[in-house]
């Protein structure tokens, strides 16, 4: 006949049986006194090899690294020694056959009649949770680093409040505050100055999920508006509805666009007043003859009038003489205009013919490459240093380049080169080859004469003006056929007196 223990003893037997925890019980020296199935499958000990034995030095003698874990230091002991449970999760048990594995453990003390009198262990295998804990701290690691690594701000805020969740250090920089100050914030916190626009951003943004735009701004903690290039998106985590905001700073490039605008506008300018000048040049050139026929014609009928002694009224004498004063300071007017205009004024700095080329031709590749040219340049590293007035190089260079674009606009497979050298009379060379139509032999004679043109709408200043900008810095301007087909121009310039090639 069953008593009520012995039932009892018997469901607390099948749950020991059925639990898929390994189960023992050690008594107050540490020795197992029973245990479970799992346990004896976890261990690889059957029951008989764990009963009557210290657990600790058959299955918990070591860490993990291998070094002895003396058994004073033992959580599982210290239940039945200090009364309390102790719970573990980054210790490993030992197998039979020497393998270790992470377990998770309780050990609860027994209590008796008020004494102590041993620990029920119940521990469980978690190599797979350790592993899926390693993958999502190595797959964290990654992404932060993706995250860190980036040259954009990337700033996620909760949509309901705008709270940051997660900021980079790019946004931090940017801001110029610490990243415990800058999750303080709220989106809308970053834009005081322009909460219009950033309204507009949000509604549209939670409307459309995604939003691209360049009229935000944020204000740095020094009040400096840094204007972005923002590209945002709705995203949805599991904690709630975000905002994950990936922001350009475009400062650097603003100012870029800025000088390329005003160097555009500089050789614009510039080509305008040279058109001028020379075209006045032209001008006084062909108005000076004329006046000095006009005041010998003068002089020559007053001198006629006078010797005839006709007894012409001294009227006509005296406006013959004024007109030729007249002639005469009309000549002087346009002579000093004319030397005025060649002077014209000159701001030589020292310069690297590399680097001024190099802004004059940018602004011209995106024209080169819209009309399919095969555009290449080819800069010599080591070229000294020349004292120039760096827009009007620029300017040359420009009307080269160009040039050559407009010749090569009706070739197939066009090229155009541009290549920087030192040549060995301590001077430097840029040469401008194209493999366009070329010219005709009489073309190439006259190609630098002011008004030669071919074109339609054309001036036929540009290259005059190229001339007397490189003579004018002591240099040389050249045209040649290229032996590939097209024209070379080359423009020789002389180095800087004791310049030396930058390293
Ligand atoms: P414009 O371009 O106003 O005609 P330029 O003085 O710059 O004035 O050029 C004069 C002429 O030289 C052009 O009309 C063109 O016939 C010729 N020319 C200049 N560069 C080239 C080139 N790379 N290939 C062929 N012809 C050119």
């Amino acid at each position: 006949m069953q008593t009520d223990e012995d039932i009892l003893q018997k469901h607390r037997n099948l749950i020991l049986q059925a639990s898929g925890d390994g189960v023992y019980g050690i008594d107050a020296d540490g020795l197992t006194t029973f245990s479970n199935p799992a346990a004896e499958r976890l261990t690889g000990y059957s029951s008989e090899e764990l009963v009557g034995k210290g657990s600790h030095a058959l299955i918990h003698h070591s860490h993990a690294d291998g070094s002895h874990f003396p058994n004073t230091e033992c959580p599982i002991y210290a239940a039945f020694k200090d009364g309390k449970v102790h719970r573990v999760t980054d210790e490993v048990f030992w197998r039979k056959d020497g393998s270790n594995f992470p377990v998770e453990y309780i050990s609860s003390p027994i209590i008796d009649n008020g004494e102590i009198t041993g620990a029920v262990v119940s521990f469980r295998d978690i190599t797979d949770r350790k592993q899926a804990e390693m993958a999502l701290s190595e797959s964290e690691e990654r992404y932060r680093k993706i995250v860190e690594s980036t040259h954009e701000a990337i700033i996620l805020a909760r949509v309901s409040d705008g709270v940051m969740l997660d900021v980079n250090d790019e946004a931090c920089r940017m801001l110029g505050i610490t990243r415990d100050a800058l999750m303080t914030k709220t989106a809308e916190d970053l834009h005081p100055h322009q909460m219009g626009v950033h309204r507009e951003f949000m509604a549209s943004l939670l409307a459309t999920g995604k939003v691209k735009t360049d009229k935000l701004s944020w204000l740095a903690s020094n009040g400096t508006p840094i204007p972005l290039r923002v590209s945002a998106s709705v995203v949805q985590l599991q904690e709630a509805r975000c905002i994950l905001f990936i922001a350009q700073d475009m400062r650097e490039y603003l100012k870029a666009e800025q000088r390329a605008r005003k160097l555009q506008a500089d050789l614009h300018h510039g080509a305008r007043v040279s058109s001028m000048g020379e075209l006045a040049s032209g001008l006084a050139h062909e108005l000076n003859q004329p006046l000095a026929a006009m005041m010998n014609y003068l002089q020559a009928c007053k001198m006629l009038i006078d010797a005839a002694d006709t007894g012409a009224p001294g009227k006509v004498l005296e406006y013959l003489s004024k007109a030729a004063a007249q002639a005469e300071r009309a000549g002087k007017i346009i002579s000093g205009l004319r030397s005025f205009v060649q002077k014209g004024e000159c701001n030589r700095t020292a310069g690297d013919l590399n680097e001024i080329a190099k802004e004059a031709i940018g602004l011209l590749a995106p024209n080169a490459t819209a009309e399919g040219i095969d555009f290449r340049t080819i800069f010599s590293s080591d070229l000294p240093r020349i004292s120039v007035d760096r827009i009007q190089i620029q300017q040359v260079v420009f009307n080269l380049v160009r040039n050559a674009i407009e010749a090569l606009s009706t070739v197939a497979d066009a090229q155009l080169t541009v290549t920087t050298s030192a040549s060995n009379d301590n001077s430097v060379q840029i040469c401008i080859s194209d493999n366009g139509p070329g010219v005709s032999d009489d073309m190439l004679t006259k190609l630098f004469v002011a008004f030669t043109t071919t074109k339609s709408g054309g001036m036929g200043v540009g290259l005059s003006i190229c001339k007397s900008i490189v003579e004018d810095h002591g240099g040389q301007i050249r045209a040649d056929r290229n032996p590939g087909g097209g024209l070379r121009f080359a423009v020789t310039l002389p180095a800087e007196v004791g310049g030396s090639p930058d390293v």
